[in-house]
């Protein structure tokens, strides 16, 4: 029987204990995002990483830019806030207006500071096998997830589509990290589903519907982190769930699987840099 992976029933779970720990913290842990452009999907996720964060006593803080803004300007704000003893965590919201230099502006942000774990010093640290401040909040959310039903992952083939620094990449190397035998798969990679069917572990992080009905083997873990509005304006994932769930052993839904658990992740990082630079 196939089972779903409940990211909304976890991320209430991680939010239950992380308010009882915020409420006995001597410093209350402040989170700043900066917001750069008016993107309306941005928006909404800035908005609800702080009504999340108010929820659990964590202050938060919106910085908003128009798509005007300048590199200058962003990295003036950045090192105001790295300055700034009563901010632990700073989030760079992305997509960034494409005239701004996004590798620029994150690595402005002090390492101790980086919740997203995205800077070059947080990933040099997590490519080289050793421990970053923070791991990035969408992978993290993921293994979390991952270890919470029990799955292993030593020893399995982990198929990641997707590439990117957000996600791709970071999840690639955490699953590489815990022994998995990791395929990264992208827009060039060829005969992608003859990929996908020697796939344990199957991540979709793309954005677009890729992973089909017999794509996958039987009995597959399959985690969508794709969220994005399909043709007729509905939610969509990058998995066909209605015809993958019939055979996966375990499978997220969209939405509830991967995006609760990446808010959770972000609310733990803030946790946790506040913890350490006390
Ligand atoms: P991204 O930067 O656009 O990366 C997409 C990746 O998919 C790229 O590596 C691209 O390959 C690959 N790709 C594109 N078309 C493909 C195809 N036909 N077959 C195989 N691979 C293909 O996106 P992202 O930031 O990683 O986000 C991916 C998705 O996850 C989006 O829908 C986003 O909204 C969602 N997301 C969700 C959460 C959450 O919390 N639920 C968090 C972050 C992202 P190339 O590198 O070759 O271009």
């Amino acid at each position: 029987m196939t089972v779903i992976l409940d990211g909304k029933k976890l991320r209430d779970k991680i939010f239950e204990d992380l308010k009882v720990k915020v409420a006995n913290m001597s410093v209350k842990p402040s989170l700043a995002v900066i917001l750069a452009g008016d993107d309306p999907s941005s928006k909404i996720y800035v908005n609800n990483k702080k009504k999340c964060a108010e929820k659990l006593g964590i202050n938060s803080i919106i910085i908003n830019y128009p798509s005007t803004v300048t590199e200058n300007e962003l990295l003036e704000k950045i090192q105001e806030l790295n300055n700034d003893k009563n901010i632990n965590a700073i989030l760079v919201q992305l997509p960034l207006p494409v005239h701004i230099d996004k590798f620029k502006i994150i690595d402005a942000i002090t390492p101790e500071k980086d919740v997203d774990g995205l800077t070059t010093y947080n990933s040099g640290k997590l490519f080289s096998g050793e421990k970053p401040y923070v791991y990035p909040c969408t992978p993290k959310g993921i293994l979390l997830l991952l270890d919470e039903y029990g799955i292993e992952i030593e020893g399995k083939h982990a198929v990641v589509i997707g590439r990117s620094n957000l996600v791709g990449k970071p999840v690639a190397q955490m699953l590489l990290n815990k022994n998995a035998t990791v395929t990264q798969c992208h827009s060039k990679t060829k005969n992608l589903s003859d990929i996908t069917k020697t796939a344990d572990i199957l991540i979709s992080a793309v954005g677009k519907k890729v992973v089909g009905e017999n794509m996958l083997k039987s009995n597959c873990v399959v985690i969508d982190v794709g969220i994005f509005r399909d043709e007729n304006g509905n939610l969509s994932g990058d998995v066909d769930f209605e015809t993958v769930s019939k055979t996966a052993s375990y499978i997220t839904p969209v939405p509830g699987g991967v995006g609760p658990m990446t808010i959770a992740s972000l609310m733990l990082n803030t946790v946790k840099l506040t913890e350490a630079c006390r």
